[in-house]
C-alpha cells in the first residue's frame, strides 16, 4: 500500500478517520493510531474524545447500577425484617422484601456486566467487614 497523496511513497499506516494509507511525511501521531497531517488530525482527536467520554459514561452507569443494588438490598432487608417481626408474619412485606432482594441481585449483575463489557474496572465493592 502506498500513500494516497504520494503514490510513490510507501504508507506507514492508515489514517483513523479516512482509512487511507499515509506515508511518514503525511502521518501525524494520533491517540491510538495515525491521522493525515493537517487533514484529519482534528477529526481523529474528536473521535478519541467521544470514545473516552462513552467509557466514562459506562463507568458511571455501572456505578449507578451498583448504588441501586445497595439501596434495593437495604429496602429488601427492612421489608423482610418488618414482615418477620410483625405479628403473624406479614406476607405482603415478606414478598416485597424478596422481590427487592431479587432486584438488587439483578442490578448488581448489570453493574458487573457493564464493567466487564467495556473493559473498565468494576466499582469497588466493600465487604461486610468494611474496608
Ligand atoms: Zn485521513
Ligand atoms: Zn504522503
Amino acid at each position: 500500500m502506498n500513500c494516497f497523496q504520494h503514490p510513490a511513497a510507501v504508507a506507514v499506516g492508515i489514517c483513523k478517520n479516512c482509512h487511507r494509507g499515509v506515508c511518514s511525511d503525511c502521518a501525524a501521531p494520533a491517540p491510538n493510531g495515525l491521522a493525515c497531517r493537517g487533514r484529519c488530525e482534528a477529526e481523529v482527536e474528536a473521535l478519541d474524545q467521544i470514545v473516552q467520554r462513552s467509557k466514562t459514561a459506562y463507568a458511571k452507569a455501572a456505578g449507578l447500577y451498583q448504588r441501586g443494588a445497595y439501596v434495593l438490598a437495604a429496602f429488601g432487608f427492612f421489608f423482610l425484617a418488618y414482615g418477620v417481626l410483625s405479628p403473624g408474619a406479614n406476607t405482603f412485606f415478606l414478598v416485597m422484601g424478596a422481590v427487592m432482594f431479587a432486584g438488587a441481585v439483578f442490578q448488581y449483575r448489570s453493574a458487573q456486566r457493564y464493567a466487564a463489557d467495556n473493559d473498565i474496572p468494576a466499582p469497588r465493592v466493600r465487604g461486610p467487614q468494611g474496608p
